[in-house]
């Protein structure tokens, strides 16, 4: 099987998909692939580890079928505060009654005047003056007296609320741990299934990343880890953050409840900005064809989004209930694919020789390598840059650097295929080096063969290829060979 890199020319920025009840169905997830999903996202915060399963074993199916490598991103429920449940069906606030949360009525007791809370801590994270926010802030509470188990508000901006709505506390605060005693059995079910990348939602400091990657470690998984920024502490701990992690999304549905919907757009470019000057990627997500839950062409705010996004140099833009939960999942993914080559056009106007390069001391061989491969590759007409790889480690660094070259992953390593399918223009290729003979040129023309048979170069292109000294050895990147495409 070849695993075709699917519009290697033609799309650089990554789409992350949503999985649901919209795509329990190997028709949907396989003409979604087809379409252009990258990364397949299974969220936690709702259904079973079966209901996990089930939608791994057909995001898998669905691959095969489609020829392509698909990476995984198990997204953990986190600390999400809800409400309860009402008796009877959503109920109507009203501005200005008084409504009343209570850690201590039954689940399922809710009227239009009180409502269960499942977190038992939350009149200890909460004082009279505080705003609470429900259902991403569409109800607006203001705070007017805490007791043991209760905390009594009075309604700003009232409306419809309905079973489970999400809770969020203006400025942040809530307590609650990150990592909970159900996302630790999640953590074991993506080590168990080899998940690609795991995401820690409501992560307040590089500690919750800390924890994650060791818990993931000790279940003997190689997961990736991603920290979703979505609350006040996050954007505080943001460097910290960083650092700790593998992957940052810019999760802008609770971002934009607690830090106040104004401040996203500067948020989400300085979290791109800065994930990307220290090695990390990045998501974009959330809302981004919102309209096409229902509608199957998306706003022109909404295509802006994604194309705005791209331009910020975001890796991947993620889809929610646009494909979990929507009428037209294959349109969305569809429109997005659209919107991102019609913004990749735009960009790719830019003189090569005005693109930044790093500034600062190169730390490892590696990265010195592929920061000298991008300085040649956008100042020479190279065709493709092949990166002999273990990790990903160096077409990761690679990606860092704006370009119009398509990087290609060269490994025999599954694993590593499937985590560069979320850097933005690295694409992933089977290939065994040690089946490519001893010598340099049986080792060229192996690789030559594999180009070209993908139609990935022409004949007399020229390519960049990274390698170690002694290949099939993690982290030993250290040459770079500028090849003119030859079979004699
Ligand atoms: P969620 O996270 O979809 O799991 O809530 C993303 C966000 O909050 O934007
Ligand atoms: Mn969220």
């Amino acid at each position: 099987m070849a695993e075709r890199p699917a519009d290697a020319q033609l799309r650089r920025t990554k789409i992350v998909a949503t999985a649901g009840p919209a795509t329990d169905n190997l028709e949907v997830l396989t003409d979604m692939m087809r379409a252009g999903v990258d990364v397949v996202r299974i969220n936690a915060s709702h259904g079973t580890v079966e209901d996990r399963r089930r939608h791994l074993g057909l995001v898998r199916a669905a691959a095969q079928r489609t020829d392509r490598c698909i990476g995984v991103l198990l997204d953990l429920g986190g600390p999400k505060i809800r409400i309860e449940c009402f008796r009877a069906g959503p109920v109507q606030l009203a501005d200005g009654q008084v409504f009343t949360l209570d850690t201590n009525l039954d689940a399922k007791a809710g009227t239009n005047a009180v409502v269960g809370v499942a977190y038992k801590d939350l009149p200890k994270d909460v004082a009279a003056g505080d705003t609470l926010l429900l259902n991403d802030g569409q109800i607006i509470l203001d705070v007017e007296r805490v007791g043991a188990t209760t905390i009594e508000t009075r309604v700003r901006a009232g409306g419809e609320l309905s079973d489970r709505k999400g809770l969020n506390r203006q400025g942040g605060g809530i307590s609650a741990p990150a990592i909970s005693e159900r996302d630790r059995e999640d953590i074991r079910f993506a080590a168990a299934e080899g998940v690609d990348y795991l995401a820690v939602s409501f992560a307040r400091d590089a500690a919750d990343m800390q924890q994650a990657r060791s818990l993931m470690r000790a279940a003997g998984g190689e997961a990736r880890i991603v920290a979703k920024i979505e609350r006040h502490e996050a954007v505080d701990n943001l460097h910290s953050i960083i650092d700790a992690s593998d992957v940052v999304m810019v999760a802008r549905g609770d971002l934009g409840v607690e830090m106040g919907y104004a401040e996203l757009t500067g948020l989400q470019k300085t979290i791109i900005h800065e994930t990307r000057t220290r090695n990390r990627v990045v998501i974009t997500a959330t809302q981004m064809m919102e309209s096409m839950i229902q509608s199957p062409v998306p706003t022109r705010a909404e295509v802006s989004d994604v194309a705005n996004a791209v331009m910020d140099g975001t890796d991947a833009v993620m889809l929610s209930a646009e494909t979990a939960a929507g009428r037209h999942p294959v349109k969305a993914v569809q429109a997005m694919a659209q919107v991102i080559e019609g913004a990749e056009k735009y960009q790719l106007t830019h003189p090569r020789s005005r693109q930044r390069m790093v500034e600062g001391e190169f730390r490892s061989t590696e990265e010195a390598i592929a920061m000298a491969v991008m300085y040649t590759a956008n100042h020479m007409k190279v065709r493709a840059i092949v990166a002999l790889t273990e990790t990903g480690a160096t077409p990761l660094w690679m990606s860092r650097i704006r370009s119009d070259i398509p990087v290609y992953a060269f490994t025999s390593h599954e694993a590593t295929r499937r985590r560069v399918t979320l850097f933005r223009g690295v694409y992933p290729v089977i290939f065994d080096v040690t089946g490519a003979g001893d010598t340099a040129e049986s080792l060229y023309r192996a690789l030559f063969t594999r180009l070209l048979e993908l139609k990935l170069v022409d004949r007399r292109d020229l390519v960049i290829l990274t390698k170690g000294e002694a290949s099939g050895v993690q982290g030993g990147t250290n040459s770079m060979q500028i090849l003119k495409v030859a079979l004699d």
